[in-house]
């Protein structure tokens, strides 16, 4: 699996760095943010180095990983009890505000999100 030792990410993966991992499976793993906006917030990563979300559809031609991160959501979703609705949000590339270059999405919830994105 294609791994980078320099990435927080990829040591989180590899069991080096620590991490609160509530999901896991062949090829996510999700864990809780380590400064969270809201009373859930879940970062679903998949376990291989791609920088960023726009990376990984251009290389995962039958979307498996993409498909991974949204059945991780689902999964992460429904062990948080979060029945009334969340948010998920990917940032990427610099306009995009992303800071750690890994592919994540951020699972938000536990509390009523304001419909305005900004
Ligand atoms: P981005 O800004 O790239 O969309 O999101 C990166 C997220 O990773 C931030 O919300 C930040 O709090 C989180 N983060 C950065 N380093 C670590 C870490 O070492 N452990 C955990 N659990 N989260 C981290
Ligand atoms: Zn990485």
């Amino acid at each position: 699996m294609n791994q980078d030792p320099n990435c927080i990410f990829c040591r989180i993966v590899a069991g080096q760095a620590p991490s609160d991992i509530v999901y896991e499976s062949e090829d996510v793993i999700a864990f809780r943010d380590l400064h969270p906006v809201a009373p859930t917030h879940v970062l679903l990563v998949p376990k291989c180095h791609v920088t960023s979300l726009h990376e990984l559809a251009g290389r995962d031609e039958r979307s498996t990983l993409a498909a991974a991160l949204l059945v991780a959501a689902r999964a992460v979703a429904e062990s948080e009890g979060l029945g009334n609705g969340y948010r998920l949000i990917s940032n990427v590339g610099a306009d995009g505000g992303q800071t750690v270059g890994h592919t994540h999405v951020h699972l938000i919830g536990g509390k009523p999100l304001s419909p305005r994105l900004l």
